[in-house]
């Protein structure tokens, strides 16, 4: 989905150039040219960024920075505040204010682009590069190697993660020892079919509530081991 950008400047020439280069960039965007319609504007639309004009009619743009910053449903938006070179005191005024960063007026198409691009990337980085898979109440998150059950970390081998993960990848589909072998040992030398057992025996007994009668890594007797495809 596209990330929706809102420009917020009086100025009709600047606000149109910024649009065009957005829209060029691949990016939503819509324009507010004061801070009532602004404060109107956030409250029925969801916006990824806000660039934001220092110098508006009615509500400043530094106060709006403000109002945007403190209020629960918009604190998370970041805020790029454009000013004019003669206002080095509100640019630092404007990071104080909870702004994630500033552009100096006159700017090039290319320096905005990459002002925005930055801060969408550090903004959004954190939470979305972890990736979470739900088996049951079992989490297998891909992007630290980690699982839990209910909550509770449960300590697994590389091998043990690459199995889980490979069985779980392909929910309801029975896999022979052969495919498992070389799905998660690869070109290792000395395995044998057996070897899936004995790691398939583990690693029930770190997630199965009772190892014995497993809900989670089944048996097809004769063929090979599958997670179930309707957990
Ligand atoms: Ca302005």
């Amino acid at each position: 989905m596209k990330t929706k950008i809102l420009v917020v400047e009086d100025e009709k020439d600047i606000s149109e150039l910024v649009a065009y280069n957005l829209e060029k960039e691949g990016f939503g965007v819509s324009v507010s040219s004061d801070g009532e319609h602004t404060l109107g504007l956030v409250r029925k639309e969801k916006f990824g960024l806000i660039i934001l004009d220092l110098m508006l009619p009615g509500i400043q743009g530094m106060d709006l920075c403000k109002i945007l910053k403190s209020s629960e449903n918009t604190s998370s938006i970041p805020i790029i505040m454009l000013t004019a070179k003669s206002e080095e005191i509100d640019k630092v005024l404007g990071l104080e204010m909870g702004a994630d960063d500033y552009i100096t007026k006159p700017f090039s198409p290319r320096e905005l682009i990459a002002r925005v691009r930055a801060v969408l990337r550090r903004t959004q980085a954190k939470p979305a590069a972890e990736k979470i898979m739900r088996i049951g109440e079992l989490e297998i998150n891909t992007a630290t190697y980690k699982v839990s059950k209910k909550g509770i970390p449960i300590e697994l081998s590389a091998t043990e993660f690459k199995l889980l993960l490979y069985l779980a990848q392909r929910k309801g589909r029975v896999l022979n020892r052969d495919a498992l072998l070389d799905a998660v040992w690869k070109d290792e030398a000395f395995v044998e079919p057996r070897t899936v057992d004995v790691h398939i025996r583990r690693l029930r007994a770190l997630i199965e509530d009772d190892p014995s009668t497993p809900v989670y890594i089944r048996t097809r007797r004769g063929i090979g081991y599958y997670v179930d495809g309707d957990l």
